[in-house]
């Protein structure tokens, strides 16, 4: 696995839009469009057509960039579907069926047979038209595994030249998903994709263990933004694959920190201080212990150089700081203490930090060094 090149096809202008309040204009979408392609992601899926004509304008734009990353939009299984997309002027296309018996009864009253002719149809058609058809399967995770396999074999037949495996509603674990995508990659000789959703907490280790077992693209949203509760995050994805495997996805992640910060404003969602790679405490440091070993060298509690995803290092003073960081981080402002002050100063500043419940800036800490002085004097 290690040689083998794996490709980020980002689908937060298509997925991660789908959130629950998620609403891009069309500027931010040129603008995340822009950024991913300048970072060096390989493939984006920037929408669905066929929902009408504010998302048609944006998708035409997007494919009037000029991008190097390769565009492809959302597609149910039906003609007028593709017809919108070949209107966009996308090359690619992506054709979505349901392949769970759930989801079957739901959308094709159980017909699968309709569902398959419905997909042969349209795979007929964008083929002819001269499109590349990817096809995913909807829930594929809950489809009986000898079905996920006709569907995805036909749909190769067809002409489909990848096939997408969805673990739609976020149910599976690492080692299940590695043997359903294991027996899909040892029957098709076209590329498995990869579209796991965060129900579980697990959709990024859910995509890498497909990536183990084969699927050699993988859909991912900046910040993990996507309906309920996600998609396999964008930074955590590379991020995993680099550090982990030493996968190389040829994107510059230095430039992942600016990339989240432009999502998290355009979706109007800021991510959690501990999200991984992207969040505020990412690199922070306050506690005593960690601040100590990571002043002496950095590796003891940092995974990677936060430099790596442009982040910086902090030291925030706080609750659980030790005497070593308030001496370190005053330091710094031009500030010795002895002992005896530094133990003072310490105590305040873990009263102050439970009175604010969080961190102090420097500001706050140099009030408290200038009280606790006054008061040493008057006490003298
Ligand atoms: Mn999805």
């Amino acid at each position: 696995m290690k040689n083998s090149l794996i490709q980020i096809n980002d689908t937060t202008l298509r997925d991660g839009e789908q959130a629950a309040g998620i609403a891009f204009n069309i500027e931010e979408k040129i603008a995340i469009a822009t950024f991913l392609d300048s970072i060096g992601v390989q493939e984006l899926e920037i929408g669905i057509p066929a929902m009408g004509q504010e998302e048609t304008e944006s998708i035409r734009a997007i494919a009037n960039l000029g991008l190097k990353a390769k565009l492809l939009g959302w597609n149910r299984a039906n003609r007028s579907d593709i017809q919108a997309s070949l209107n966009c002027g996308l090359q690619r296309v992506h054709i979505s069926v349901p392949v769970s018996d759930i989801q079957i009864a739901a959308k094709f009253h159980g017909q699968w047979r309709v569902m398959l002719d419905r997909l042969k149809d349209a795979i007929n058609f964008a083929c002819d038209c001269g499109l590349a058809v990817s096809v995913g399967g909807e829930d594929s995770s809950r489809a009986e595994a000898s079905f996920l396999l006709d569907v995805a074999t036909l749909a190769q037949e067809w002409g489909a030249f990848r096939f997408r495996f969805c673990d739609t509603v976020g149910v599976l674990d690492p080692l299940t998903t590695y043997n359903k995508v294991r027996k899909l990659i040892t029957h098709l000789h076209i590329p498995v994709e990869m579209h796991t959703h965060n129900d579980l907490g697990l959709a990024t280790a859910n995509a890498l263990a497909g990536i183990q077992a084969g699927a050699s693209s993988v859909n991912t949203t900046v910040n993990g933004l996507g309906e309920r509760a996600g998609n396999a995050a964008l930074e955590e994805v590379v991020m995993a694959l680099k550090r982990i495997y030493s996968i190389q996805t040829g994107i510059d992640t230095k430039r992942l920190l600016e990339l989240s910060r432009l999502v998290a404003k355009a979706s109007n969602c800021p991510v959690p201080p501990w999200k991984a790679i992207v969040g505020e405490n990412a690199f922070a440091h306050e506690s005593g212990i960690h601040a100590h070993g990571i002043l002496q060298n950095p590796v003891t509690y940092e995974p990677f150089d936060p430099e790596e995803v442009g982040w910086e290092r902090r030291f925030v003073v706080g609750k659980h700081s030790g005497r070593h960081l308030v001496f370190s981080v005053l330091q710094e402002q031009g500030i010795i203490l002895n002992s005896e002050e530094i133990q003072l100063v310490l105590e305040a500043v873990r009263h102050q930090a439970v009175e604010v419940k969080r961190s102090l800036t420097v500001e706050e800490l140099l009030n408290l060094v200038s009280q606790t002085r006054s008061y040493a004097h008057a006490n003298r």
